[in-house]
């Protein structure tokens, strides 16, 4: 039997086998914390938990969070992270993806409730939509098309925020709501769809790149050790307000090809495609909040972070899911 710090949690996360659960099990394992992990398997894959499959603080259970959810004991913290995330993703999959942020909310908010747990909702820089303010702060309300096809993911996160603080003032469950920018680094699909797997995947295949538009639209990319780090402390803080965790590092689609030709070496060129409907042409994040209340901010630049996430696509990483071993949790 294990012995427990005074600090040790038992932490219930979802969306665990996903790109960005899976290095927060990670984390907050190796902080000595006990977590149950949940996941449907729709998008996450146990590849990513096979560090902690064999741990004694790590368990696993596959489960949907549209359905309800209850476990024995004590629950300190859970994150709500299970949702498609990816637009190919969630496109492929509209309805469910509004009702992982629906039910699966209102279901993981009950837990929060019974166990008088702290909840924290992994939301979106989507909820800002093709923003007009630039960059966005947190009090920036928003430019989403309620009814295209992103709204599916948007609108679905917007309604988890809402719920997130309907939970807050109607029961007093301490809640946390973390908007986060576009994420990256290992354990993301090669074949997700995002942009930057996409492109690495495409240049390690020696493929031209696909751009889709101009290239012009601009995003922000932040390592995902450093957006675990800012969860984790947006949990611990008393903050129930939203706080946006992202790089404020702005770049445009045609600069990030040529970032990942240049990791890769070699070019294989590029190939210009229709931009998708309602894609924000700018997003940045002012993330002043965060580093206010949290004493946070990213600490892996961009050069870093892709020879890592190239480093694992080259070690044979994150393969197709047609090639992963899904369903064995
Ligand atoms: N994008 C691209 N080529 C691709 C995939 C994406 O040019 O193969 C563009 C996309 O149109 C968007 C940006 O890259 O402007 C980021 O797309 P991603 O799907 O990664 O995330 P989003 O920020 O749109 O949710």
């Amino acid at each position: 039997m294990e012995s427990w710090s005074p600090l040790a949690l038992r932490v219930v996360v979802t969306g665990a086998a996903g790109f960005i659960g899976s290095h927060l099990c990670d984390r907050l394992v190796a902080d000595g914390h006990s977590v149950l992990g949940l996941d449907n398997l729709s998008t996450g894959t146990m590849r990513n938990l096979r560090g902690l499959r064999e741990h004694a603080r790590f368990s696993f259970r596959t489960h949907d969070v549209c359905t309800e959810f209850d476990c024995a004991g004590r629950v300190d913290v859970i994150y709500n992270l299970a949702c498609p995330a990816s637009p190919k993703d969630y496109l492929e999959g509209p309805i469910r993806t509004l009702l992982a942020s629906a039910l699966g909310t209102r279901n993981m908010l009950d837990l929060a409730l019974r166990k008088a747990a702290v909840f924290l909702q992994a939301s979106t820089s989507e909820t800002y939509g093709d923003a007009r303010v630039h960059p966005q702060p947190e009090g920036y309300w928003g430019n989403v098309n309620p009814v295209g096809p992103r709204s599916v993911y948007d609108e679905g996160k917007r309604f988890a925020e809402a719920l997130t603080m309907a939970y807050n003032r109607r029961h007093g469950v301490r809640t946390r709501i973390a908007r986060l920018f576009n994420v990256y680094g290992p354990r993301m699909r090669r074949t997700d769809g995002r942009v930057l797997p996409a492109f690495l995947d495409q240049a390690l295949r020696g493929v031209p790149l696909t751009v889709f538009g101009d290239g012009s639209q601009t995003r922000s990319f932040c390592f995902v050790a450093d957006i675990v780090d800012g969860m984790v402390r947006l949990a611990a803080s008393g903050v129930c307000d939203p706080v946006n965790l992202g790089a404020d590092e702005e770049i445009t689609v045609l600069e990030l090809a040529s970032s990942v030709q240049e990791a890769v070496g070699g070019s294989s060129g590029i190939e210009h495609h229709e931009l998708p409907q309602d894609d924000p042409r700018r997003r940045c994040p002012d993330i002043s909040r965060a580093k206010r209340v949290l004493a946070w901010e990213p600490n892996v630049g961009m050069a870093e972070g892709i020879r890592a996430m190239l480093a694992s696509y080259r070690a044979g990483g994150a393969s197709t899911p047609g090639e992963e071993p899904v369903g064995d949790g």
